[in-house]
């Protein structure tokens, strides 16, 4: 039997189209795969064996009819963050153990009306708080590459499946690098939009202003293809954005966008991504990658990002604010996990202590700080100061320049319990991805290369609603270098 396991979308739609292979057939065969090597990753929580094979026939029976479409019969799967009507979802924590959506959220629709198949819901960092997955209340993820490696976070689930050959596609949120940094690390393709570009309605919130949904994927195409599929504006979020376009991105407008030339674009170099906190095998592929879109002819220009040093400091006063004031409504009443032991008070102290882990209790208690009277000055309204200059930054460099290049993340995967004590070397995970997210703008990671037999991403940013641009950058990267992007990673291999 012809292996699927690493297929990209568009090798699988191409098999579909020719009627190589049959939906439910791809769905077999990744159930079966799920089925023998999520024990030894731990990247699905919830595993959705009818539903994927119900959907698979009716894109079966779809196509039969003679109907086409990018994503129609693919097996894929959701960020835990997704709501998905009648499908179990717990945001990685305990005190949603056993919500169950009434609704979908927009891009999860969007997904299900373009006949994509669901396989499941993926492991995640509680309330997507953290960088290495290992603050999910229901066990760490392991990196398809070395078991013992963590495989980032919080979409670390998404990730390995994906990396790892369980699901073509999944889709991730990116808060402050959490679609990014797991796909650097896992060796695949980590798209996030521009701050309004994907609807936010269904995504359980976590920093508002800042969340969003990007897809991880094995292709630069793949991801455009799902970019197409769920972007758009969307009654249901007030902050998704009108763009030329009406309503949705028009069929095809990002995969379009694909040429494989950058003849003549104008690269950005931030001279603050190169700092003394980046692994030499991080810095070696940087260089090698600046070398390789400077062959395909791109004019490269160092570039200054000033106030970059103060941009975790930053994610750590808004993000907290931002979580604490979301994560008000989990009082025992409303969403299934409730500790009843007297009076009301009472009951939300212990649900709330019971049902939220460490990470989360110091999100929660940053943030009411941040936000309390006396301290608002000096830390939330600061910070929102800072996040202008932050902008600021980027709007300066994109009057110069097409899009920025940089790494992703300082390191490769870190080992398993390497940074859990250290929570500020945790935060410095992401020091190179939040910036992205306190301007809004738009970024994207892609497998650079590798160092210590581990993939290292390299990141392509740019400006807000500049998503094609960044895509036909990456593209065109990714098609002159010889990195395998589907090579097997060695850790899953060895068990499968
Ligand atoms: N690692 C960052 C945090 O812990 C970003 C997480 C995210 O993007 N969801 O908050």
């Amino acid at each position: 039997m012809t292996d699927f396991s690493y297929l990209t979308a568009c090798e699988a739609e191409a098999l579909l189209a020719s009627r190589e292979v049959s939906s439910v057939e791809l769905t077999r065969a990744a159930l079966e795969r799920l089925h023998r090597l999520n024990g030894a990753l731990g990247a699905f929580l919830t595993v959705t064996e009818d539903l994927a094979l119900l959907q698979a026939r009716q894109a079966d029976s779809r196509s039969a009819r003679g109907e086409r479409g990018p994503l129609l019969g693919i097996p894929m799967a959701l960020k835990d963050i997704l709501s998905t009507r009648g499908v179990r979802t717990t945001c990685g924590s305990k005190i949603l153990q056993n919500y169950v959506p009434q609704y979908s959220g927009t891009a999860v629709e969007r997904l299900r009306r373009a006949g994509t198949v669901l396989l499941g819901k993926t492991n995640m960092d509680e309330f997507a708080m953290g960088s290495s997955n290992e603050n999910s209340a229901y066990g760490p993820v392991r990196n398809p590459w070395d078991l013992e490696r963590v495989p980032g976070g919080s979409s670390g689930g998404s990730a390995a499946a994906v990396a790892a050959g369980l699901a073509t596609f999944a889709l991730g949120t990116d808060t402050g690098g959490s679609v990014r940094q797991p796909a650097a690390l896992t060796g695949t393709v980590g798209l996030k939009p521009t701050y309004g570009r994907v609807s936010r309605y269904g995504v359980v919130a976590f920093g508002s202003s800042l969340d969003q949904i990007g897809p991880i994927t094995r292709s630069v195409e793949d991801a455009a293809v799902v970019l197409d599929t769920i972007a758009g504006w969307d009654p249901n979020d007030s902050t998704s954005i009108k763009d030329e376009a009406g309503t949705a991105a028009g069929p095809g407008t990002y995969r379009d966008a694909l040429t494989g030339d950058i003849k003549g674009m104008q690269i950005g170099v931030p001279r603050e991504y190169f700092s003394d906190g980046m692994a030499p095998g991080v810095a070696q592929v940087m260089r090698a990658a600046i070398d390789t879109v400077q062959r395909l002819g791109a004019d490269i220009e160092e570039i200054s990002l000033p106030h970059t040093e103060y941009g975790i400091s930053t994610y750590y006063v808004v993000a907290p604010a931002e979580a604490m004031a979301n994560l008000a409504r989990y009082d025992g009443v409303r969403f299934g996990f409730s500790v009843r032991d007297g009076e009301f008070w009472n009951m939300v102290d212990q649900t709330r202590g019971a049902g939220f882990g460490a990470e989360v209790k110091r999100r929660i208690l940053l943030g009411t700080y941040a936000l309390s009277a006396g301290y608002y000055d000096a830390y939330y309204l600061k910070a929102q100061k800072v996040r202008t200059l932050v902008r600021q930054d980027f709007e300066r460099a994109f009057d110069r320049v097409d899009v920025l290049i940089a790494p992703t993340s300082p390191t490769v995967a870190f080992k398993i319990g390497e940074r859990v004590s250290d929570p500020l070397a945790m935060y410095l995970s992401d020091v190179y991805t939040v910036p992205a997210n306190i301007a809004g703008i738009c970024s994207i990671s892609i497998p650079g290369g590798i160092s210590e037999g581990l993939p290292v991403g390299v990141q392509i940013l740019g400006r807000p609603l500049g998503e094609a641009t960044i895509l036909r950058a990456a593209d065109a990267f990714e098609r002159a270098t010889d990195f395998a992007l589907r090579q097997a990673p060695v850790g899953i291999e060895s068990v499968a």
